[in-house]
């Protein structure tokens, strides 16, 4: 028999005991509420339920005992109840062993993993069965992000371009089997570049937006709209049913381009789009390939009447293919150098001089035939071959003048056409005064022509650049004036010592009033403000009788003299020198 004391002590200890383990149990239970963790388990032979961690701060139900597994369904979210309850059923003739769910609450803030495994004996009947509840919100609201990024485009909230194909290609397989077209068009932004350069990029980022929610608004079962790159968006619309129509859209989308956008700096930006449209089963048999010609139809367009609806057909698949043929020729004039240069003469109408000549490139075939620049310069600008062809020029130019004058002591100036492509680069100036400097030529007899849409620009960039070259000697001309934005005004700020009357003032000049008239006063403005004028294109007797007249400086033409191989130039030159 134990003694008092002895009885104490062992109660003592069973206390301490009993403390340690509820402490422990406490301190189970803190570790699974913070985890997001909550068990019950239950015997089916015993009816022994057991249950850990905070039922009611996971779910907001407190679930103490085997009658309280049914008020879990309150907490669920309708469309998950059944299937969750399910799980949960205390029923040893379930016939999943492990079984796992993720449900929404009701509240609609939380996502929760429910996962039950039954332990059975060796005859296979269930013993125990085990659930175990996570709170997995945290990775579901990851998870949906990262599909989200991995599908939409977050700056609209248009499906991406992935998603979109993903979805064509479905489309496509319906259209095949259901014998519809269907219709995919690539909308793209006029001159998005510019606008965005103009803007800067939070406000061009804003504008998007805005038109890509415009956009959005078109969405439905069987309109698909979608962000493809920076200013560039695709809808597809399949409709069996014929109610709506690639037509309706792109003129509802142009109506409403009438307005402008609001920033929320209060600007109002106009938009214009181009429209590209293929047909599927037309025009490609995958999804892929109507894209694409979409893509296609709408590179083609850029060069005509934008306002249109373009619509793919395979001209337009011929003249693209002709367009990577000829720049692939191109590529290989740059490397083996196919160019040359013709000279055309300008004259001085006063006193009947040679002032010097323009030089004009030709792109020399192997048959011996010239391709002219404006079949392959807007080629090379866009594919960057204007630069190292821009190059072959100005050396080629340089050298001739300096030839000639040593040969013929010849004193003429030698114009030579630059590009913006060219003018944009960054080392242009330096390289071509580094060149210059390494020639004998005077810089005053060479005179850079350029364009009034580049200087119309006016980007101080641009302006200094030029500056650079007129300090230090070279002639500035202002080529095509009147084809562009031709005001006067802003000639002043200019840093041109040249301006050349585009050929399109010079056709009319005689038979229409009003471009005499105004000839007239450009060339007396632009005298007086000190530079020097070149009429452009004069091809007959009359507008030279006039242009001496108006008393314009200096004459370019057929009349006097076509754009002529070198070996013909040289006549001049002599002939200019003696
Ligand atoms: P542009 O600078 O306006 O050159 C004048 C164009 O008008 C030349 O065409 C010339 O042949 C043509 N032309 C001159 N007088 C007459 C005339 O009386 N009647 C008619 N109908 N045409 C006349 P071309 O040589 O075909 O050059 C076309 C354009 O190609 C040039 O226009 C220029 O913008 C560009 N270009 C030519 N060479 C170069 C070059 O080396 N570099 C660059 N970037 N562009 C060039
Ligand atoms: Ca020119
Ligand atoms: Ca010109």
């Amino acid at each position: 028999m134990p003694d008092n004391a002895s009885l104490v002590y062992q109660f003592d200890l069973l206390k301490e005991e009993n403390r340690r383990l509820s402490l422990d149990r406490h301190i189970f239970d803190k570790f699974l509420d913070v985890s997001g963790n909550a068990y019950f388990s239950y015997n089916f032979e015993s009816g022994d339920f057991h249950c850990v961690g905070n039922f009611k701060g996971m779910l907001g139900v407190d679930v103490t005992g085997v009658d309280d597994i049914e008020k879990i369904r309150e907490a669920v979210r309708n469309e998950d109840a059944e299937s969750v309850m399910d799980i949960l059923s205390i029923d040893p003739d379930r016939d999943c062993d492990i079984i796992t769910k993720d449900f929404g609450l009701k509240t609609g803030r939380k996502w929760i993993e429910v996962t039950s495994f039954l332990i059975r004996d060796e005859e296979g009947f269930a013993q125990e069965k085990y659930v175990s509840f996570r709170n997995i919100t945290r990775l579901k609201v990851q998870k949906d992000e990262l599909t989200y990024l991995a599908y939409y485009d977050n700056q609209t909230g248009l499906i991406n371009r992935n998603f979109f194909i993903e979805q064509l290609n479905e489309k496509v397989e319906k259209a095949k089997s259901e014998h519809v077209p269907l219709h995919v068009a690539l909308v793209d932004i006029d001159s998005f570049k510019r606008i965005n350069d103009s803007l800067g990029l939070v406000y061009g980022d804003e504008l998007i937006m805005l038109f890509g929610q415009y956009l959005s608004s078109f969405n439905n079962e069987r309109v698909t709209v979608g962000r493809f790159g920076t200013d560039v968006f695709v809808i597809s619309v399949y409709d069996p049913g014929k109610e709506v129509s690639v037509e309706g859209i792109v003129s509802e989308i142009r109506n409403r381009l009438k307005k402008p956008f609001t920033l929320s700096n209060k600007d109002e930006i106009y938009l214009s789009v181009t429209v590209g449209v293929a047909v599927f089963p037309d025009s490609a048999t995958t999804g892929l390939g109507v894209l694409q010609n979409a893509e296609i139809c709408v590179y083609a367009a850029k060069d005509s009447d934008r306002e249109k609806i373009h619509y793919f057909d395979t001209n337009m698949m011929k003249k693209f293919l002709e367009g990577f043929e000829v720049e692939k020729r191109l590529q290989d004039a740059i490397l083996m150098q196919n160019f040359e240069l013709f000279y055309q003469p300008q004259y001085n109408i006063g006193t009947g001089q040679l002032r010097g000549c323009e030089a004009l490139i030709r792109w020399r075939e192997h048959d011996g035939s010239y391709i002219p620049p404006m079949k392959f310069i807007p080629l090379a600008e866009k594919s960057g071959g204007i630069i190292p062809i821009g190059q072959w020029v100005i050396r080629t130019a340089v050298n001739k003048l300096e030839e000639w004058r040593q040969k013929y002591n010849y004193n003429g100036i030698m114009s030579i056409n630059i590009s913006a492509i060219q003018l944009k680069k960054d080392s242009f100036v330096d390289d071509l005064l580094l060149f210059l400097r390494s020639s004998s030529i005077d810089p005053e007899n060479l005179e850079i022509e350029i364009t009034e849409s580049v200087l119309i620009e006016k980007t101080s960039e641009i302006i200094e650049k030029v500056s650079k070259l007129r300090q230090f000697g070279l002639k500035i001309a202002l080529d095509d004036f009147g084809t562009g934005y031709s005001s006067l005004s802003y000639l002043r700020s200019l840093p041109i010592s040249t301006l050349k009357i585009d050929k399109s003032f010079i056709d009319t000049v005689i038979s229409d009033d009003t471009t005499g008239i105004i000839t007239e006063s450009v060339v007396n403005m632009v005298k007086r403000l000190g530079l020097e004028t070149i009429a452009e294109g004069v091809e007959e007797e009359g507008q030279m009788d006039f242009l001496k007249k108006i008393n314009c400086d200096n004459i370019q033409g057929f009349l006097l003299g076509k754009p002529m191989e070198e070996k013909d130039f040289e006549k001049y030159v002599l002939e200019a020198a003696m």
